[in-house]
């Protein structure tokens, strides 16, 4: 795609810090470094985000993070590794080519933050069937 900045990337128009290449997966830098190591996993494949993803596109990235996310703890002993994904504006998405964020965590107070609230006994179990019911009756 001609106006996408990762596209431009995976095409060496734009210049990256390179961690993994191959026929369709590209892996660099992300230029923020929220943690050191932060690492973006991209398909070479233009797409847009999670939902208009072909699944296998979606396989062959999801392939790759185990050894990536693996060279990324170990490279820097990170404590631990997130892996992130951001759809749509409110979800935070910014760059509007798939990729997943891969951030090395160093504790507390390493730059990332996850807001994350636990609801454990919120609901009743009915509720939660219901709520199950809504979202399987949208996968086709
Ligand atoms: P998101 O907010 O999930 O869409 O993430 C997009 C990410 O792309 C941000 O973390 C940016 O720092 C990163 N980014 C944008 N332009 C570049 C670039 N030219 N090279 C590396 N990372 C970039």
């Amino acid at each position: 795609m001609t106006d996408c900045i990762f596209c431009k990337i995976v095409d060496g128009d734009i210049p990256s810090a390179k961690v993994y290449e191959d026929e369709e997966v590209y892996a660099f830098l992300d230029i923020s470094q929220v943690t050191k190591g932060h690492t973006l996993v991209i398909p070479k494949q233009h797409t847009k985000n999670i939902y208009e993803t072909h699944p296998q596109v979606a396989s062959n990235l999801f392939a790759r993070l185990p050894k990536i996310a693996s060279a990324v703890k170990e490279a820097f002993q990170a404590d631990g590794v997130n892996i992130v994904n951001n759809n749509d504006e409110a979800a935070h998405q910014s760059v509007f080519h798939l990729h997943i964020h891969v951030l090395p965590r160093y504790g507390k107070g390493d730059g990332f933050g996850l807001k994350w609230e636990d609801n454990s006994g919120k609901y009743t179990q009915d509720q939660l069937t219901e709520t199950a019911h809504s979202i399987a009756s949208k996968i086709s």
